[in-house]
């Protein structure tokens, strides 16, 4: 059957008594071209195996199964199991593990389903878990690239230039590790049910190293949060709340020492701004 056709799969979830849930992010996928789309541009190969995040009725998971040499797929409503079991009978290469994705330990998922291919992450999140998700998946370092359809207004910020002025804490924690890039646009109109809102598929390379020495990266990051800590004030008022032990003298001097206006904003910074910047700071006395 084609999963996509959306009078066929009203009839399969009818079958099955299956209901939407708003609260686990359920917008399935009805154009057959988005999931071969998706799975495309994950670059998934025979050499991969794929971890997909909420396979649905398994519309993304079978354009996977085509190209990858193994497909994951953890499923947190168990109301779709059954469903799962018809469509992807035959798909050899493909297993569902039910469980929350959010409470598995994916390093060890990978090492035991995936020996000797390379782990990528394919998925239509749920958009209710998308920070979370992403961020256990970008600390997942097994995980070579991690391929994600998201609320497009999230994967337009987590694409966005360094210092553009668009980008915030989860950004630069995300472009420290990968190389974000925003590689297709899905309007609302190609998901039931349908949600307010557009998505947009962003796809994160793994980076071999760092993006930026950050020296101490607990340090680094505790500098880049504090720095969108107060929101639309300068860094310096940012950093003075975030810091208590530093003086607001010091970070004004330390942000003049980058070579950085006292007025800027944190989303104007770059990784490497707030490598230098986090470095005179923790070198600085109080
Ligand atoms: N992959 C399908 C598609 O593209 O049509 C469905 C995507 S739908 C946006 C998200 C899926 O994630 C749903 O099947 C939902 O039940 C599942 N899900 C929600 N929260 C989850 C979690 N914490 N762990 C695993 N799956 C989850």
């Amino acid at each position: 059957m084609n999963l996509c056709n959306e009078r066929e799969l009203r009839a399969l979830l009818e079958r099955h008594g299956f209901r939407f849930s708003k609260s686990m992010g359920q917008n399935f996928l009805i154009d057959a071209a988005v999931p071969a789309a998706i799975a495309d541009a994950s670059g998934a190969d025979r050499s991969c195996g794929v971890l997909e995040i909420g396979p649905g009725v398994g519309a993304l998971t079978a354009e996977l199964s085509e190209r990858a040499g193994k497909v994951v797929s953890v499923e947190l409503d168990r109301a779709l199991l059954p469903v799962l079991a018809e469509t992807m009978d035959g798909l050899g290469n493909v297993e569902i593990v039910p469980g929350d994705a959010l409470k598995l330990d994916l390093s060890a998922l990978a090492a035991e389903k995936f020996g000797g291919l390379t782990p990528v992450v394919c998925a239509n999140l749920p958009y209710n878990i998308t920070s979370p998700m992403l961020e256990k998946l970008v600390l997942t370092p097994c995980f070579q690239s991690v391929t994600v359809l998201l609320q497009k207004e999230v994967a337009e910020r987590l694409s966005a230039p360094e210092g553009s002025g668009d980008g915030g804490a989860f950004s630069l924690f995300l472009r420290y590790y990968m190389e974000p890039a925003l590689v297709l646009e899905v309007p609302r109109e190609k998901f039931l049910p349908r949600p307010k809102v557009d998505s947009a598929l962003l796809r994160c390379a793994r980076r071999t190293s760092p993006a930026v020495d950050a020296e101490d990266e607990d340090y680094f990051f505790r500098v880049v949060r504090g720095a969108f800590l107060l929101r639309r004030k300068t860094i310096v008022n940012s950093l003075a709340a975030a810091l208590p032990e530093r003086s607001k003298d010091v970070i004004r001097e330390a942000v003049r020492a980058c070579g950085l206006p006292e007025t800027v904003r944190g989303e104007r910074l770059t990784l490497q701004d707030f490598a230098n910047l986090s470095r005179l700071l923790r070198a600085a006395g109080t």
